[in-house]
């Protein structure tokens, strides 16, 4: 009884490792690859900027598992850059579809259901939510539609008596879709900032609610603004008047030395 306790701790424990790292490959996917502009004909001019797209797609879709040389004999002649627009573009496909989705559900049905549920309670239902109350709690389907434009090929190797299935062959969308699965939802968050709404994934328990520290000072600054127009006026006075100092003091100086 006690051992199948403890193994059953370590396995969520194992669980749950797994899901972070996972997080973790994600993040770095939307942070620089899905939620980022990138320009096919800038791109095919961008060595540098092409051989590190392909190395993180490699290193977090297909978990680093082959060299990068892997993976282009599935396609051997076309370019890098070209191959890192392909997936681009399949995964922006599949990622836009994927969002709007998720946040949804997280915006329009899961409220409904919580003022459906306070509702029941009440038993005062009115009747623009109960024309959904029949289905509201089932389980909410939704649609993604995807091209496949590659042809599906799978290797495997028998190397070191180990039996490993070549992830490489895997279409883009299939490794993204593998990664996702599984994870929390809730994980998927928006840019607090209005202008801005990117989605970043969080990857700690530590509260995230920008996609980065300049979007953050951005809605703060707006919030001064919005409370304390006042306070905001003065404090961009007072910034601008010791920025003029300060630029008085570096002419004189530079004066001083010539
Ligand atoms: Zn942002």
């Amino acid at each position: 009884m006690k051992t199948q306790k403890v193994r059953r701790k370590k396995d969520s424990i194992k669980a749950d490792k797994r899901l972070k790292t996972k997080a973790k490959r994600l993040s770095v996917i939307v942070d620089e690859f899905l939620e980022v502009d990138i320009d096919r004909n800038k791109l095919s001019k961008d060595h540098e900027k092409t051989e590190r797209l392909l190395n993180l797609l490699v290193d977090n879709l297909w978990e680093g598992k082959h060299s990068n040389t892997d993976f282009y004999w599935l396609y051997e002649d076309i370019p890098k850059s070209e191959i890192v627009s392909k997936c681009y573009e399949r995964l922006s496909e599949f990622w836009a579809q994927f969002k709007r989705n998720l946040f949804d559900h997280r915006e329009k049905i899961l409220p409904l259901r919580a003022k459906l549920k306070s509702k029941e309670k009440s038993e005062n239902i009115d009747s623009k939510i109960e024309e959904y109350s029949d289905n509201i709690n089932d389980e909410q389907l939704y649609f993604i539609s995807v091209k496949y434009h590659f042809e599906k090929q799978i290797t495997v190797t028998f190397e070191n008596d180990e039996i490993h299935f070549v992830q490489l062959g895997k279409d883009v969308v299939d490794a993204f879709i593998e990664l996702i699965n599984g994870l929390p939802a809730s994980i998927f968050k928006k840019c607090k900032y209005e202008n801005c709404k990117r989605c970043f994934i969080l990857t700690s328990r530590h509260k995230k609610e920008f996609c980065c520290r300049n979007c953050a000072s951005k809605w703060h600054q707006k919030q001064v603004q919005k409370t304390d127009p006042e306070g905001y006026r003065a404090y961009h006075r007072d910034y601008y008047q010791k920025r003029k100092e300060l630029l008085k003091k570096r002419r004189m100086s530079s004066g001083e030395n010539r």
